[in-house]
């Protein structure tokens, strides 16, 4: 592995750029007084560690107003460890890859039987290992580098999408990243400095977000541009190199909205061990060929929920795209004829008042159409509005 010029050089430029460039007003990374760290200066571990797993395929600027929601309603590890899994899930609605709340969870929990209740807002006593931070549900090794790093100031390496794309490209390697981990991980190792590795790290992830972008990198005014092979000789915009994506295949899916006589609405909750598991949805399925979305949706019913319905206006269509497919949602009013609702393929089934169904954590998929029902009931939809910042 060739890096052109001294590993202290390219700690020193990347610092220096830091101290003058580096995002230093986000929220988690702020000592609890509001002000920016001194060196080696801890800081409470838990908002790191919530927003690090927020940040697992999200961006910063989506992930901030839902992790300072998170913060107001679960301020601390006892308060999270003994909220309602449905509250959570609720708080998460939207940021998508729903397990990561539900690990967010479970990790608590063995985080009190850790540290215990009363030590928890103690930063000095969550685990500083690496392995400890590793055998928690949802925690990978970059991420555990990320929280030990940033909460205790220690040298622990990361490696996320943002460092494996700078790393990619000063070394112009010319495989796909994912391929290639051993000797990123061994780069970024390298790389990082004993002195300073919180900032080190934020340095990178900052530089990945501001400077060296995932397409036309501004290696005009980066720092490490007389230490990247990518840019000396060849163009950064080909590294790392890209994975060959296979198209995803749409799916046509029929949702009923099921009106009781009371003007109640039937809704279903994902078995536990689903994917989305625990969440609620408007029952519905996968259209069969030779059949009109109509029939799929009575058909559908009819074999999870036991009962008959008639479909009737259509309220929308739309599509909605997942990592490995794409949905095509064509969702109808219904009325309910005939049977007694059972959850044949589900593990709760409510009837509700269409004002509540904001309070019932949905896949952002549902949450379209809970908003355009309202707005064809005349219903003010009081979901919580999620806003970017102006963090870059
Ligand atoms: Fe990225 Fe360009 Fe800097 Fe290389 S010179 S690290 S490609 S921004």
């Amino acid at each position: 592995m060739k890096i052109l010029n001294s590993i202290k050089d390219i700690q020193d430029k990347l610092l220096e750029w830091f101290d003058e460039n580096g995002r230093h007003n986000i929220p988690w990374k702020l000592k609890i007084d509001g002000t920016n760290p001194q060196s080696r200066e801890l800081i409470y571990p838990y908002p790191i560690w919530i927003a690090e797993i927020m940040l697992q395929q999200t961006q910063l600027k989506v992930v901030l107003p839902y992790w300072v929601r998170w913060m107001n309603s679960f301020p601390d590890l006892n308060a999270l460890a003994s909220a309602d899994e449905q509250k959570i899930l609720l708080h998460w609605q939207g940021l998508g890859y729903y397990s990561r709340a539900k690990r967010i969870h479970q990790a608590s929990k063995l985080l009190i039987k850790l540290i215990g209740k009363s030590s928890s807002i103690v930063p000095a006593s969550w685990p500083v290992d690496i392995e400890e931070w590793k055998n928690l549900p949802g925690i990978g090794r970059s991420t555990a580098g990320s929280i030990i790093s940033s909460a205790f100031d220690l040298p622990a390496p990361i490696l996320d999408g943002n460092v494996k794309r700078i790393l990619s490209r000063l070394i112009a390697s010319h495989k796909i990243a994912s391929q290639d981990q051993k000797r990123l991980w061994k780069l970024s190792a390298l790389l990082l400095s004993e002195h300073r590795p919180r900032d080190f790290n934020q340095a990178l992830m900052d530089l990945g977000a501001i400077v060296c972008t995932p397409r036309k990198p501004s290696c005009s005014i980066c720092p490490l541009q007389n230490s990247c092979l990518a840019y000396i000789n060849y163009d950064p915009d080909d590294f790392p190199k890209k994975e060959m994506k296979k198209r995803n295949p749409l799916e046509e899916i029929g949702l009923g909205l099921v009106f009781n006589q009371y003007g109640q609405l039937l809704i279903d909750q994902r078995l536990e061990n689903s994917s989305m598991g625990g969440m609620w949805e408007f029952p519905g399925g996968k259209k069969e060929p030779n059949e009109s979305i109509q029939e799929t949706i009575e058909r559908e019913i009819r074999e999870e929920l036991g009962i008959n319905v008639k479909t009737g206006k259509k309220l929308l269509s739309f599509e909605h795209s997942y990592s490995h497919k794409k949905l095509h949602f064509t969702v109808h009013l219904c009325e309910f004829k005939s049977g007694v609702p059972k959850a044949i393929a589900s593990q709760k089934l409510l009837w509700v008042d269409p004002e509540r169904l904001c309070d019932f954590p949905f896949p952002a998929a549902n949450t379209k159409i809970i908003y355009e029902l309202h707005k064809h009931l005349g219903i003010k939809n009081k979901k919580f509005k999620i806003t970017t910042q102006s963090l870059r």
